[in-house]
C-alpha cells in the first residue's frame, strides 16, 4: 500500500527503468476506488480552493503495456522535461497573480482618500507601487525569456527555475503588499485581494520548493561552467 506522498521520491530510483503510465481519471472525486486506486478525503487548503486536492491510495493496480506513455525506461528523461514546462507554467501563474494584486492595489489608491487626498499621493505607497511594478516586470521578462528559449528547443532548467523562483517570490511580495495598501479592507474577503494573498504561496512550494529551485539553478550553472572548461 502506498500514497501518493510516499511515492513522490523519484531521486533514489535514478538510472533504473522508470516508465510513465497513463492512469484512469479520478473523477469520481473523494471515495472512489478505480481497481487498486482509492481516492481518498478531500484536503482542505489555504488557497487553490477551485481546484480539489484529496489523498490518493495505490494497492496493487496493474496497468497494461497500451498505457505506457512514450519509451519504457525514459520516464525520467520525460519527467525532468515535463519539469521544465511545469516551472514555467508556474512562473506564468505566479505573474497573473501579481499582476492581479497590483492591479487592485493601483485602483485602490487612488480610490481611497486619506488626509484629504488619494493615498497613491502619500510617497509611502508610491514606494510600494514602484517596486511592485519593477518586480512585476522583472518577473514576467525572466518568464517570457525562458518560455521563448524552451519553445526554441533549448534546455532551460536553469532559465525555468530562474523564472519559477523569481517569480512565484515577487507574487508573494506583490500580493502582501497589496493586502497592506488595501488597508483593514484587504483582510475582508468583500474584495478579492486576500485571495491573492492565499494562493500566491503556492507557488513557492508547487513544481519544487524555492529551496530546491535555488540547488537546481546552482548545480545547473555549475554543470555548465564544467562543460565549457572541457570544450
Ligand atoms: C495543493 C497542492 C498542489 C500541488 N500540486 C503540485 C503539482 O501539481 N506539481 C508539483 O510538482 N508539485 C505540486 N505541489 C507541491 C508538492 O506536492 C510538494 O508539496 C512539494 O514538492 C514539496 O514537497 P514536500 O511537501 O514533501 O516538502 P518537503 O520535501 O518535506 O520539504 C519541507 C521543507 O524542507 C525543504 N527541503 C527539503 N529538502 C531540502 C533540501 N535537500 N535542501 C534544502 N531544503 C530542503 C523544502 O524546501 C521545504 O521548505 C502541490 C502542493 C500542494 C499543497
Amino acid at each position: 500500500m502506498g500514497d501518493e506522498r510516499r511515492a513522490r521520491r523519484p531521486g533514489r530510483a535514478r538510472g533504473t527503468d522508470i516508465r510513465g503510465h497513463l492512469l484512469p481519471d479520478g473523477r469520481e472525486g473523494a471515495g472512489a476506488a478505480l481497481g487498486g486506486i482509492t481516492v481518498g478525503r478531500a484536503i482542505d487548503k489555504l488557497g487553490y480552493k477551485g481546484v480539489e486536492t484529496v489523498d490518493m491510495h495505490y494497492d496493487g493496480h496493474r496497468v497494461g503495456a497500451d498505457a505506457l506513455l512514450g519509451d519504457a525506461g525514459r520516464g525520467l528523461g520525460y519527467l525532468l522535461s515535463a519539469l521544465e514546462v511545469g516551472r514555467i507554467n508556474i512562473a506564468a501563474r505566479a505573474v497573473g497573480v501579481a499582476r492581479a494584486a497590483f492591479d487592485a492595489a493601483l485602483r485602490y489608491a487612488r480610490d481611497r482618500h486619506t488626509f484629504g487626498r488619494p493615498i497613491a499621493e502619500h510617497q509611502a505607497i508610491q514606494m510600494k507601487i514602484a517596486d511592485m511594478a519593477t518586480k512585476l516586470e522583472a518577473a514576467r521578462l525572466l518568464t517570457r525569456s525562458a518560455a521563448e528559449r524552451r519553445q526554441a528547443g533549448e534546455r532551460v532548467d536553469v532559465e525555468a527555475g530562474m523564472a519559477k523562483l523569481f517569480a512565484s517570490e515577487t507574487a508573494f511580495e506583490i500580493a502582501t503588499e497589496a493586502l497592506r495598501i488595501h488597508g483593514g479592507v484587504g483582510y475582508t474577503t468583500d474584495l478579492p485581494v486576500e485571495r491573492y494573498y492565499r494562493d500566491a504561496p503556492l507557488m513557492i512550494i508547487g513544481e519544487g520548493t524555492n529551496e530546491i529551485q535555488r540547488l537546481v539553478i546552482a548545480r545547473g550553472l555549475l554543470k555548465r561552467a564544467e562543460e565549457t572548461e572541457a570544450r
